[in-house]
């Protein structure tokens, strides 16, 4: 059901942080009022520091002229005081990863915000439900799935929770419009769209470190692959912290010692990736180019002896064949069970957010090209060699594989667009 979209003129933000920070430089830059809420001071001082320095940042870029600078600036307050957003027609929280703490300040919101405000949260892992419910008011209650660095990443999850309205979703997804953002509604599940497929296509990439690849070859495969970047520069520019704690809260995260654990080897080693100079790579000044480090690839053959995970040569062929059936296989299953409403959407997603090359059209469109048999073959038969446990085919895959065309076919037949 479609839906018009409510004004939005003023916009609380809820955590001044890195993402809350980045979201009021896309707001405020796009004409909106802002209004920057944090509990801590000092968190609050920086916030806006850090928006300062992001809109002088387009200025220099010529994004920006002086003027709407000024302008973008002159439309950001802070406080300190929920209370002020009284006013706001949309709030985005983006406060910490935690579940209290959200329902606390959805509880609030609840109280403060008049009927009409959209109520939404920036969190990638938590069950938007969970934290609607605590508003009083869940038909209000949507997510706005932000990608770091928020002011630049041009992608938006809207993601739908169980009573979201559709006057919300519509305001959602015209304000992350206005913001120069693709938005793309999504189901509510762990990791929505984008980040639950990306953990399958990290996944083998994180085997294949023990089995003996190093960070650098991975890397180097898929950016010839065409990615922007290689998942193991992204995990230190994003932090491998960042993802290890995520990680710790996953309540169904699969019993396997060999799970995420180069990444979370490294991040128990306080080697976090760029802010601390060391990750997979050593970053040798800040901001600077990758180097591979030695003692990285010595850490991942000492502990893929430990869990028994036996040394052998890896081809670039296979780690771009391993992380490229992964990332269809959980491709064709969130769209076959309706997390992600068509094959357009998935790649919009991964291309707006996660640099899959667009000359490729994104992962569901390479699969068509491709032809879905042979990725069902790569899927089988890497089950056949590395168990079942991660290959089961994906219904929709095996479904479509037997037929002529591929998703986009599949979508077309069933009327969408
Ligand atoms: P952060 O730790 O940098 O910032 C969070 C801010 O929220 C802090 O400044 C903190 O003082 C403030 N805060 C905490 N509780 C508060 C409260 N009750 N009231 C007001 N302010 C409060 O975190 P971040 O990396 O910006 O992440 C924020 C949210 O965005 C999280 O839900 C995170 O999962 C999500 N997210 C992060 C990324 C990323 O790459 N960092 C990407 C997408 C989504």
């Amino acid at each position: 059901m479609t839906s018009a979209a409510w004004p939005v003129r003023r916009v609380g933000i809820v955590g001044a942080g890195t993402m809350g920070a980045g979201i009021a430089t896309s707001c405020a830059t796009a004409g909106l009022a802002v209004t920057l809420v944090d509990a801590r001071a000092e968190a609050l001082t920086a916030g806006l520091a850090r928006v300062a320095t992001q809109v002088e940042s387009a200025v220099r870029k010529g994004r920006l002229t002086a003027g709407e600078a000024g302008a973008a600036r002159s439309r950001i307050a802070g406080t300190a005081s929920l209370a002020d957003l009284a006013a706001a027609d949309l709030v985005i929280e983006a406060a910490f990863e935690n579940l209290a703490v959200k329902q606390g300040i959805f509880g609030e919101l609840g109280r403060i915000c008049r009927a009409g405000t959209v109520l939404a949260t920036n969190t990638s892992t938590l069950n938007v439900d969970a934290i609607a419910s605590a508003s009083g008011r869940a038909a209000d209650v949507v997510g706005m799935h932000f990608f770091s660095p928020a002011h630049v990443i041009r992608l938006v999850e809207i993601v739908r929770g169980r009573a979201s309205s559709a006057g919300a979703i519509a305001t959602a997804c015209a304000t992350a419009e206005r913001l120069g953002k693709a938005a793309v509604v999504v189901g509510n599940c762990f990791g929505f769209v984008g980040n639950r497929m990306l953990y399958a296509y990290g996944r083998e990439k994180e085997f294949m470190l023990l089995e003996g690849a190093t960070p650098e070859q991975i890397d180097r495969a898929l950016e010839s692959f065409g990615m922007a970047m290689g998942p193991n520069a992204v995990g230190d520019l994003a932090g491998l912290d960042v993802g290890a704690s995520a990680r710790r809260e996953w309540r169904d995260r699969p019993d396997d010692p060999r799970f995420y654990r180069a990444s979370d080897l490294l991040a128990g080693l306080g080697r976090y990736g760029q802010k601390t100079g060391r990750g997979f790579y050593r970053y040798d000044a800040a901001g600077g180019a990758r180097v591979a480090d030695p003692e990285v690839a010595e850490l991942l053959r000492s502990e893929a002896a430990r869990l028994g995970v036996a040394a052998r040569a890896v081809s670039d062929a296979e780690i771009i064949a391993r992380c490229m059936a992964a990332l269809v296989n959980e491709g064709a299953r969130v769209l076959g069970e309706g997390i992600a409403a068509s094959p357009a959407d998935v790649d919009t997603i991964w291309c707006n957010g996660y640099g899959f090359p667009k000359a490729r059209g994104g992962p569901l469109r390479y699969a068509d090209a491709r032809g879905l048999a042979g990725v069902l073959e790569d899927v089988e038969r890497f089950g056949r060699e590395f168990g079942a446990r991660y290959w089961t085919p994906a219904p929709l895959l095996v479904e479509l594989a037997q037929l002529p065309g591929g998703f986009y076919d599949w979508q077309a037949r069933r009327g969408g667009p």
